[in-house]
């Protein structure tokens, strides 16, 4: 079972997340709990280092360790009173640690990667210590393990970490064991390279380490316990009339979370879908919602379209030059060039005339590609690279939609009517999403008229 951040707040939340885990419990279930970090520590973390490595002042770093210590502090004083002077410690030692290599990231004006990933670890390091406590303050034994002692082993690409295969035989040796008489907590986020190296996993990454562990010692099933009642057809704080999923499939979630539905980690699923694990998706404040239930068959219900999802902070990038027409290679170049700097490419469609090929990346990576492409305008290769940041990639999901005639002439006609204008498309072979490209402005109208053209906010009997 898997608690994100809103799961566990408040001493009201955590001890919901106590109820859960306790019934399933003393009901004769193994339990193994994979905890995150509590709602916006992470950011803050990830805000604070980064100010420090560049700024002269270090003024923020006492005021910041000690709204740690206040936070979780109250929620420990909630939720596990009998254990407060004892985790109290344990905390403290969290937060000196800390608050020397915050002073430490300030002192050298530098944050290293392997830095940075050490550091933003520490939201689940604190909560994992409060959680436990709660457990053994309602008498359900328990340790806290953190990533790498859980045996979670990853490649050392740090702040997008991937676990590695041999890892799964350590988190059997060391998870499994504690599964009879108590509920170990696992930290999320984080595991470590085979040298021991602390590296994390990607955000949201608690769901992805739920699953590797889930996966590696063969759970009958892995609970993604969130704030939402299930996986729904569209970001609820987008589309206010969006409806739980019942069943889906793991290509759909795969597809979904890869287009930034932030309901769960991207990789999550591949860990589950390798051994043919049930994931299930449901809500701490909830229970009894039977949520969304994750699995293998791609079933072809009535409906083609399932679910939309939507990303922001983009970039288009428009490739152009008849020098590529007929030439072998330039994608190639295009492509390698990129990879060699680690620009993820998203989405990619190129015209039959093979003038243009146009890209969609992360906004974040708009320069890198930019310097990258550079090369291949020096070289003659191709004649002009535009960007346009000001995008927004949308993806319709379904694995009803392989097969099914005219989806696509829905989705673009509804769009047209409603005087959105598509700037790229692409469909993946799997043809379970087709995804398109709008302006920044045009996104939440577009996710609009599909939502209620394929009639999504209607119940179905799935
Ligand atoms: P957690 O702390 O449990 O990991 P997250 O904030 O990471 O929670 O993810 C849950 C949130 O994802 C929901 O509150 C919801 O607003 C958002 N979300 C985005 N797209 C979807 C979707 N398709 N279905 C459900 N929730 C979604
Ligand atoms: N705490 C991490 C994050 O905010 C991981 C997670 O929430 O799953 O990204
Ligand atoms: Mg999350």
């Amino acid at each position: 079972m898997k608690f994100g951040g809103t799961s566990v707040a408040d001493g009201a939340s955590l001890s919901r997340v106590v109820d859960i885990v306790e019934s399933s419990y003393v009901a004769g279930n193994e339990v193994a709990v994979v905890i995150s970090a509590q709602r916006g520590v992470t950011d803050q973390l990830i805000t604070m280092a980064t100010e420090l490595a560049n700024s002269p002042d270090s003024s923020g770093i006492g005021p910041f360790i000690n709204s740690l210590r206040v936070r979780h502090g109250k929620v420990l004083l909630e939720s596990a009173e009998d254990y407060a002077d004892e985790v109290g410690i344990l905390l403290e030692e969290q937060l000196c640690n800390l608050e020397n290599i915050l002073n430490a990231v300030h002192n050298l004006r530098e944050l290293t990667p392997r830095s940075r990933d050490y550091i933003i670890t520490f939201g689940e390091r604190l909560n994992s210590l409060v959680v436990s406590a709660a457990f053994r303050q309602r008498e359900i034994p328990s340790t806290t393990l953190d990533g790498c002692e859980a045996g979670i082993v990853t490649t050392s690409n740090h702040g997008e970490a991937m676990a590695l295969p041999e890892g799964e035989g350590k988190i059997r040796s060391r998870v499994l064991p504690l599964l009879t008489g108590m509920v170990p907590v696992i930290m999320g986020f984080m595991g470590c390279t085979e040298k021991g190296i602390v590296t994390t996993l990607g955000r949201s990454g608690s769901d992805y380490s739920a699953a590797i562990i889930g996966a590696a010692i063969g759970a009958d099933e892995i609970l993604i316990w969130t704030d939402v009642d299930g996986i729904m057809t569209s970001d609820p704080r987008l589309i206010p009339d969006a409806r739980v999923i019942q069943t889906i499939s793991y290509l759909e979630v795969m597809e979904l979370s890869y287009f930034g539905a932030k309901v769960m980690h991207p990789r999550s699923i591949e860990p589950a879908m390798k051994k043919n694990i049930l994931v299930r998706v449901k809500n701490t404040f909830n229970p009894d919602h039977p949520g969304t239930a994750i699995v293998r068959g791609e079933k072809r219900d009535s409906r083609v379209v399932k679910a939309l999802t939507y990303i922001e902070k983009v970039a288009l990038v428009n490739i152009c030059g008849a020098q590529m027409i007929g030439r072998p290679g330039v994608a190639k170049a295009i492509f390698s060039q990129l990879a060699d700097r680690d620009v993820n490419v998203m989405m990619i469609s190129q015209g039959s005339s093979e003038a243009n090929i146009t890209l969609v990346i992360e906004e974040s990576q708009e320069d890198t590609a930019r310097e990258a492409l550079a090369v291949l305008l020096n070289q003659g290769m191709v004649r002009e690279v535009t960007t346009n940041r000001d995008v927004c990639a949308v993806a319709v999901v379904g694995a009803g939609m392989a097969g099914a005639k005219g989806t696509g002439g829905r989705i673009f006609t509804a769009l047209g009517n409603g005087g959105v204008n598509v700037m790229m498309i692409s469909q993946g072979s799997s043809e379970v999403n087709i995804s398109f490209v709008v302006t920044q402005a045009d996104g939440p109208k577009a996710m609009r008229i599909l939502h209620d053209e394929f009639r999504l906010s209607e119940e179905d009997d799935e």
